[in-house]
Order: structure tokens, then sequence, then C-alpha cells
């Protein structure tokens, strides 16, 4: 039986990608530390033999008996607000985490994935943003703790393959959404429709002119997937090329929640970018992989659970 290391096991991303790997046939050893995942998302995972957890901060090393056929790094704060809070952490989890599992891999001789991020491209220039544009980061801005962070990631990644031969793929992850982010997760998803069940105003940032590209996670995590078995080591784009701008997602969650919240314009984060749309011919020739989930499907699942997860709060 193959055995893979998650790290971040326990998040929102990190727990949907185990249970397909279990779904899958794989042994799956999770690793997180409740930084920002948290113990419900893996109560499922945990009734599986298959599955075994190690409460462990990756930013530290790890030693394991087992043999692996592969190490995920899932393992980072996701959302502005909570690498926002954790600046520290987050860069460590992409510098000295990145580094530790690397070893593991190196050590095991197995197959390293990253979880990378559309958040390379920092504020891009160009849109839609394919695997070949270097990006517009702000090294010293407030995001930078993420965007540097990952950026460094990837450059390790692709040292270790040239420098050790390790084999290696990197997911340039774009805005993904779905069940099990929490309420508190902070971005504009969860934010929206928690909001509008809530009767509260939805806060949009700006004017919401900015757009982003939205991923509904079992897309998301199936193109992981298939990156992982793929040959490919440069970066992918693994996202959802149908591009929305903020006011419209808001307009759509009030619609869709038959809320009688109204939205409430409040002012622009630092550095956030204006435009974000994955070019994904790269995924749908090299993994046969396109996102199959409308937004509006997407959306209706999501609401569910939000709508579970605050009767229950
Ligand atoms: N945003 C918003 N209201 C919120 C949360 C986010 O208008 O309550 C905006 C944010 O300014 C950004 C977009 O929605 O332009 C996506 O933000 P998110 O935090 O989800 O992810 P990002 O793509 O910025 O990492």
């Amino acid at each position: 039986m193959s055995r893979v290391l998650i790290t971040g096991a326990a998040g929102f991303l990190g727990s949907h990608l185990a249970s397909l790997f279990l779904d899958k046939g794989y042994q799956v050893i999770g690793a997180d530390n409740y930084l920002t995942g948290v113990r419900n998302n893996i109560s499922d995972l945990e009734l599986n033999k298959n599955f075994s957890f190690l409460l462990h901060d990756v930013s530290n090393p790890l030693y394991l008996d087992e043999e692996l056929d592969g190490v995920l790094h899932l393992a980072c704060p996701a959302s502005p607000v909570d690498y926002l809070k954790y600046p520290i952490e987050t860069l460590g989890v992409c510098s000295a985490g990145t580094q530790n599992m690397l070893s593991i891999a190196k050590a095991k001789a197995c197959r390293f994935l990253l979880a990378s991020t559309s958040e390379v491209y920092g504020d891009p220039k160009v849109n839609p943003q394919s695997e070949n544009y270097w990006g517009n980061v702000n090294p010293v801005g407030p995001r930078s703790v993420y965007d540097e962070g990952k950026r460094y990631a990837e450059a390790l990644t692709v040292a270790y393959n040239r420098a050790h031969d390790i084999e290696v793929r990197i997911a340039r992850i774009f805005n993904t959404y779905g069940p099990r982010m929490r309420i508190s997760d902070g971005r504009v998803v969860s934010n929206f429709i928690v909001q509008a069940l809530r009767g509260q105003p939805l806060t949009v940032y700006g004017d919401g002119s900015q757009t982003r590209s939205f991923c509904y996670v079992d897309d998301e995590v199936d193109g992981i997937y298939r990156l992982f078995q793929s040959k490919f080591t440069g970066p992918m784009n693994i996202g959802n090329p149908n591009e929305i701008d903020v006011v419209a997602l808001a307009e759509l969650i009030i619609k869709m929640t038959n809320s009688e919240s109204r939205i409430h314009f409040v002012e622009l984060p630092e550095d956030d970018p204006q435009i974000r749309n994955p070019d994904i011919s790269m995924a749908e020739s090299l993994l046969k992989w396109s996102p199959k989930t409308s937004l509006k499907e997407g959306l209706v699942k999501t609401i569910r659970h939000f709508e579970t997860a605050i009767s229950v709060s």
C-alpha cells in the first residue's frame, strides 16, 4: 500500500486532500499543529484505519520510521487574516517547514509536492496569469510574509530538485472555497456567506471592483492529486478561470441566501491584488484537468455547510 505524509492535514484544503488520498487507497499520515487547522476537520478521517495523525509543527524537524511514497506540504496559514496575525509562523512554515519536509522527501527518496499560491503573482500586471509570469510582489508589504514565503518555498523546492534530484511538484493554488472553511476564516466567500446568513452587512473591501476566480474545493484537490501523479516538475496553476468581481460575488451570495443584508464598503487592505485569474491551459493539456463545479453549484454546498456550522456555534 502506498503511503503519503500530508502537512496541514487538519486545514481546509489539507483535510479534503487527505480524504481524497484515502479514497484512492493510500495510507495517509497527517500532520498539523492546529494553528489554523481544526480537529473537527479530521474527525471523519480518524475513523479510517489508514489514517494516522501527528500533532506537530513542521517548522521543527520531523523524523518518521515509515517508508513514504510522497510528502505533500500544505501546512501554512492561507487566509490573509491568519497570515497577518501569524506573520513569523507563516514565514517559518514556508522556509524551515518546507526545508524540513524536503529533507524527509530526500531521506525517503520520495516525491514532494508544494502547495504554492497565486499570490506568487502578487498584484499582477497581466491577465490571466500563466506559469511563466514572474509576478509583481511587494517584498516588504504586509502580505509579503505569505507571497515571499511561498516564492522562497518554490525556490527551495526547485533547488532540491536540481541539487538532490528529488522529484518535485508545485501547485499554484488560486482562491478555493467550500465546506470545512471556518466561520472565522476571514476570506471573502466565508465572510460573505456568514454575514448574509446572520443578516449582517457584507463587508466589501475597497470599491469591490477587484476580481478573483473561485475554485470549488473538490475540483481543487482533484487537480492537486493529478499533479502529484503527473511527471511535471515546474509550477502549475490549479484554479478556476471563471473571474468575478467582489461586488458581483456579494450580490450573488445575498440572492442565493435570500438575505436582507446590504453591502457595506470598507477600506481596501494594503497591496490587495486588483485582478486574479489563472491560465490553466497547462493543467488542461498535461493533467487533463479542468474544474467541473460552477460557482453557483459550489456556493449551494458551501452555504449549506455554513448554515450547519452557524447553527451549532
Ligand atoms: N474581501 C472583501 N471582503 C471581505 C473579505 C475579502 O471584499 O470580507 C476582498 C479582498 O479585499 C480581496 C478579495 O475579497 O480583494 C479576496 O479576498 P480573500 O481574503 O478571500 O483572498 P485573497 O485573494 O485576497 O488572498
